[in-house]
């Protein structure tokens, strides 16, 4: 079967050499195996996303040579669909309202003499809230209080068994989404996070080849027992290397990496653009020409 697969960036920022090497990826991928190629923007974080970097991702990517197939999915535009995905965890008993601020889980996980991380970034949740008796929630949950949604992983993990995820080149890797702990799927500042929407989306899209940089592969282990959970397709993955600079440092847009806005306005051509995002004109013209 020809892949259908995606591009999903955040609105975040312009983007750069990076992003055009994930994007001419999965690109390729789809069109020269006759594929489909989707596009989602990932803006549920209403802190960070900017509709004027959403528009300029369309633009930059026109420009740079891709096309894709059917609407831009942007994520913003569907919360109920997470509501309801959030609303059926919640029905199994499997997510639970988290009320601790950053600095009380840094001082509960000060506490303890060792302090695992989350692939997430920070340390793994202590579990605090989970432990919280139907009254006191009840009375948190009426006075307001804001709150996350945390999964309980270890009840998860109980429901869905064990699990694995097909990563090309490598076979059939096992899961171990414990590595998460408590996940957090709906934010007190966004309405679900990028692990729950990712997976919703990638199912309801019908996309069956996941290509995205290997800085995500981790999350994989968490997105799988998502789908199991849910009852939704697992893709097949394909995480790739990321650019990096002179120095070896990967491109980041907190670092200022040149975005593709830079270097068109330095003169820099699409095929320039691409062959320094790692594809030559020679590999761009495997893809079929009606295409491009
Ligand atoms: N939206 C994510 C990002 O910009 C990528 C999601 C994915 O490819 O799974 O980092």
């Amino acid at each position: 079967m020809p892949p259908t697969t995606r591009f999903a960036p955040s609105p975040t920022g312009y983007l750069h050499l990076g992003h055009a090497h994930a994007a001419l990826t999965a690109w390729r991928r789809a069109r020269a195996e006759g594929g489909r190629f989707l596009l989602r923007l990932e803006d549920i974080d209403p802190g960070r996303c900017r509709p004027e970097f959403a528009a300029a991702i369309l633009e930059d990517l026109a420009w740079l040579g891709l096309d894709w197939d059917g609407p831009v999915r942007v994520q913003s535009a569907h919360l109920p669909d997470y509501q309801a995905a959030l609303d059926r965890l919640a029905a199994r008993g499997l997510l639970y309202p988290c009320f601790c601020t950053r600095a009380d889980i840094q001082r509960e996980v000060a506490r303890s003499a060792c302090a695992p991380h989350s692939p997430d970034g920070g340390p793994l949740y202590p579990g605090t809230c989970r432990a919280l008796s139907p009254a006191e929630r009840a009375d948190r949950l009426a006075a307001g209080v804001p709150h996350a949604l945390r999964l309980d992983m270890a009840r998860a993990l109980a429901q869905a068994g064990p699990l694995s995820f097909e990563e090309e080149g490598e076979g059939t890797i096992a899961c171990d989404p414990a590595r998460f702990g408590d996940a957090v799927l709906a934010r007190k500042d966004a309405p679900a996070s990028y692990h729950l929407c990712v997976t919703h989306d990638d199912a309801l899209q019908g996309v069956t080849l996941v290509t995205r940089g290997i800085d995500l592969k981790p999350a994989t282990h968490l997105h799988r027992l998502l789908q199991a959970l849910m009852g939704w397709p697992a893709p097949r993955y394909a995480h790739h290397g990321l650019l990096t600079d002179a120095s070896g440092r990967r491109l980041a847009k907190r670092d200022n990496a040149a975005t593709l806005r830079d270097l068109r306005a330095q003169g820099c051509t699409p095929a320039e653009a691409r062959a320094r995002a790692g594809v030559t004109d020679a590999a761009w013209a495997l893809a079929p020409p009606a295409r491009r």
